[in-house]
């Protein structure tokens, strides 16, 4: 019981925050962190900081927490800024934190992804405050925007005396990104060499709109970006097509995909474990099929 506190990085996820609030029995308010915002989603109060960008988790974790004082629950969407934040948030305010929620059973239980998704643990927590990411996938998002209600502005403290921010660079290249994009093509060991995966994986990819992903060890190798890293410790995605070429499908890269609603896959070795989650499986060689395809694409 009692209320909760959905953290919005900037407005773009608060109908799935919503979707999320509606599990529980009290009302929900909003706190968006880097933007304003015009539709509640069923909200009681919405909250903006007045922040062009997100400062550093450790420049203001500890006011956040004190300011959440009195919720039952603050969450946020499972990404790199939140995981960042809430367990240093959930720490000061000496609550309980779970990471990666899929699904929730109760006011104090959820279910979330362990040993690299290879099981489904059920946590019970028992603090008088829970601090939790999510991912979306288990929340369809709520369609009804709601009343719009007035923004009020929160002034959250921020302390960079320890850490800041001293630049941002844009990402090159044009291609969307990873962790958002509907279309992933990713590429492994295979790829010999950075050119090559470039132009193999970078080709279809860009054919498709779609972004580019690797496996560890393309990017241990030097063949492909650490960014582009998907799995266990690299993105988790959930695309509505992904594309996995020379892949073997290792448990840890399949962690990062499992979520993905259409999963092709391309290897010359029919008993690769990739095709055991594979919806759409082609035993063959990579440097021969992405061409064809991308070849074809350009041409529809
Ligand atoms: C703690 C830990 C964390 C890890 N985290 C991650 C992670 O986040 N992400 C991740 O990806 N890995 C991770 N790994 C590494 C993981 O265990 C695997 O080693 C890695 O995923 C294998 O990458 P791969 O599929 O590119 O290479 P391989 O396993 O070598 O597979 C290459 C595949 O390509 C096929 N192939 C070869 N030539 C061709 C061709 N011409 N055309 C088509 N197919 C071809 C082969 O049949 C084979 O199936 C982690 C490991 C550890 C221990």
């Amino acid at each position: 019981m009692g209320k909760s506190l959905f953290l919005s990085l900037d407005g773009t996820d608060l109908a799935v925050g919503a979707a999320v609030a509606a599990n529980f029995a009290e009302a929900f308010d909003v706190i968006v962190l880097t933007s304003t915002v015009n539709d509640s989603f069923g909200a009681e109060k919405v909250m903006a900081t007045g922040w062009a960008s997100l400062p550093p988790a450790a420049a203001y974790a500890g006011e956040l927490a004190k300011l959440a004082t009195g919720y039952a629950r603050v969450f946020a969407v499972s990404a790199m800024w939140s995981k960042d934040l809430l367990p240093r948030a959930a720490g000061v305010a000496d609550a309980a934190c779970v990471t990666d929620v899929l699904s929730i059973e109760s006011d104090t239980r959820f279910t979330r992804p362990m040993y690299a998704g290879a099981i489904v643990a059920t946590v019970e927590v028992s603090a008088p405050q829970t601090w939790f990411t999510f991912r979306p996938v288990g929340f369809p998002a709520v369609s009804d925007a709601g009343a719009s209600v007035p923004t009020e502005t929160v002034a959250i403290q921020v302390d960079d005396s320890a850490v800041r921010n001293i630049g941002t660079r844009a990402k090159e290249g044009g291609r969307p990104d990873l962790s958002a994009a509907k279309v992933v093509v990713s590429g492994g060991r295979p790829l010999k060499d950075a050119a090559s995966f470039e132009r193999v994986i970078g080709g279809l990819a860009d054919a498709l709109g779609g972004a580019v992903g690797a496996t560890r060890a393309a990017v241990d190798a030097g063949i492909a970006a650490n960014e582009l890293q998907v799995g266990q410790t690299g993105k988790i995605v959930a695309p509505d097509l992904y594309i996995a070429a020379g892949i073997s499908g290792s448990t840890q890269h399949m962690a990062g995909i499992k979520d993905s609603k259409l999963i092709v896959a391309i290897n010359t070795d029919g008993d690769a474990p990739i095709f055991s989650i594979a919806d759409l499986g082609l035993v063959g060689d990579l440097y021969e099929v992405l061409p064809v395809l991308e070849r074809e694409l350009k041409k529809a």
